[in-house]
């Protein structure tokens, strides 16, 4: 590696479009070398028809694969790992760092992309120390609302600096130790240049529940209820999993498990001791059959009302073998992304239409729960004494939030910046900086096997295709002559009820000929685009002024 002027400024890149600031994925780059800290990804919204994850946009890092020294993964969630299968051999496939859980986590889900290659990932733990040229990185357990959660305590040429992950201070944690804040300060005395904090909570005011509390919670719904518990929640929400599981134990209760993703999770975390269940707790869902209500719970995906996953399948009576009854407690995550409330409000309404109860409880949101609000984000930054602050995981309103509370305990205002997605933040002893400009950051959209394929005019055309639906137009042309033979076909979706239109479908077939006609010209070399293009707009046009709709017209000509 070339020799590094001991002036250079470490940049700080966090990527992911509109997303949470650098929850997904962030950079750390100096002198040429790039850390990469986590690879995830985030769900769509509810305005994206057809796409099933948004990743992070890495076109900054294309022609750079030599200079990335390795990948940091945090924790297990997959807004923090999800995209390693999408983004790993374009990366050349830099060597990687995770802890046991998350490690086993990202390897399983390898496995449903047989076309990429096995990964190496290399084991890291509390207290581990890594040599990555010219970073140091030493990673530190801390409470998250996912076991084996690490935060990274990074020496740079410039300074040190602590990347808090997602935490939380938890002083009674799931299958976790409590926070241990001696090994905090013992950071803090080697001096912390820049704290990079969580800022998901920030808004919060208080402290978080701990996991026991909300343990406690849970189980008053175990107590009230006498038919089935169905319990609905992320796949990687590993902790709260694990209580429903030593509730359903302690309440005599069989727990099935519903749905690919968390299926696999609970299993991984089983073997590697991260999830703890009596034999013959867990039973395959057709043995459902054999207990009496009171004795099952089942623990499924779809808090979210995700279309596919299996609380939907249920409220919508397409599953093979659950039928919602009366009886049956539904416990129902908030959602978790702004913007799929409505989807989650129609899925919960369904739910109550089959008289079953249900219970919304926030805590079985991804997010909700596992991190810390104000008052644990003002004791990280008292115990860190950092000389800069630029606060990270969250919505634009979190992380002025989290500024604000920063410069409140005293941290000078220049001191502290407040940074979107695809800005580079410059870093010195002496300032931190927002670099004028920025890199590439808008959304790649991942859609079934492609990957960014589909960009805003793939979108912009299911947004139409939804709104107005399609109309195509088969003519046949005659090569020679240029005229169209016989009657223009046309098929449409979602436009007019074509059987109540038969005025308008004559009328239009009228134009189509008359159209292709005067374009074909008069025999000879047709430019066909050209025909189309007339097509598309005099056709769109005159649909328009008929209908007040603009249906996607797609014009097929075939030449015979
Ligand atoms: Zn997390």
């Amino acid at each position: 590696m070339k020799k590094l002027s001991k002036r250079s400024n470490l940049r700080i890149i966090p990527l992911g479009g509109l997303s949470e600031v650098g929850r997904n994925m962030m950079l750390l780059e100096y002198g040429g070398a790039i850390l990469i800290i986590d690879m995830g990804f985030r769900l769509p919204e509810e305005d994206m028809p057809g796409i099933d994850y948004i990743i992070p946009n890495i076109s900054y890092l294309k022609g750079k694969e030599k200079n990335i020294v390795g990948v940091v993964f945090t924790h297990g969630h997959y807004d923090h790992i999800g995209a390693v299968p999408y983004l790993m051999d374009k990366l050349g496939n830099p060597s990687l760092y995770a802890s046991s859980l998350t490690r086993g986590i990202i390897l399983k889900r390898q496995k449903d992309f047989p076309l990429q290659p096995k990964l190496e990932i290399n084991k890291v733990k509390d207290g581990s120390k890594i040599k990555l040229d010219p970073f140091k990185i030493e990673f530190f357990r801390i409470n998250h609302n996912i076991p084996d959660n690490l935060g990274l305590f990074i020496e740079t040429p410039v300074g040190n600096i602590l990347h808090t992950s997602d935490f939380k201070f938890d002083p009674n944690p799931v299958n976790d130790l409590p926070t241990n804040f001696q090994k905090l300060r013992d950071f803090s005395e080697r001096k912390i240049l820049l704290l990079l904090s969580d800022s998901t909570g920030a808004e919060e005011v208080g402290h978080s529940l701990s996991e026991k509390e909300i343990l406690q919670n849970l189980e008053e719904i175990f107590k009230r209820s006498p038919g089935r518990i169905i319990a609905a929640t992320f796949a990687s929400l590993i902790n709260r999993i694990q209580q429903i599981i030593t509730l359903s134990e302690k309440y005599g209760r069989k727990v099935a498990i519903e749905g690919y993703s968390m299926k696999t999770n609970v299993e991984i975390s089983k073997i590697l001791g991260y999830i703890k269940s009596k034999k013959g707790t867990l039973i395959k869902t057709k043995e459902i059959l054999n207990y009496p209500d009171s004795r099952i719970t089942i623990l499924c995906t779809g808090a979210q009302g995700e279309g596919s996953a299996v609380l939907m399948r249920i409220a919508n009576k397409e599953h093979r073998f659950i039928r919602l009854k009366k009886g049956d407690a539904v416990i129902l995550s908030s959602s978790v992304i702004p913007g799929n409330e409505r989807t989650v409000q129609v899925l919960k309404d369904d739910i109550l239409r089959q008289k079953t109860k249900v219970f919304h409880y926030k805590m079985m949101d991804i997010h909700a729960g596992g991190h810390a609000q104000k008052e644990e984000l003002k004791e990280m930054i008292k115990i860190m004494k950092p000389k800069f602050f630029l606060p990270i995981h969250g919505q634009y309103s979190m992380l002025v939030s989290h500024a604000e509370l920063a410069k409140g305990i005293g941290l000078p205002e220049k001191n502290v910046v407040v940074a979107e997605n695809g800005r580079v933040i410059n870093l010195n002893q002496k300032r931190i900086f927002i670099e004028r400009g920025g890199i590439p950051s808008n959304y790649v959209m991942v859609d079934g096997l492609g990957i960014g394929d589909v960009g805003e005019v793939v979108l912009r055309d299911r947004h139409n295709l939804a709104k107005d639906g399609m109309f195509v137009i088969v003519a046949l042309v005659d090569r020679q002559s240029g005229k169209v033979k016989g009657s223009p076909d046309i098929i449409s979706r979602g436009f007019v009820y074509l059987r109540e239109s038969k005025e308008l479908l004559a009328e239009t077939r009228k134009k189509v000929i008359g159209i292709v006609n005067e374009a074909a010209g008069s025999g000879g070399a047709v430019n066909w685009v050209y025909v189309k293009d007339e097509l598309r707009n005099k056709i769109g046009q005159f649909l328009f002024t008929k209908t007040q709709r603009r249906p996607m017209i797609l014009p097929v000509v075939i030449e015979v």
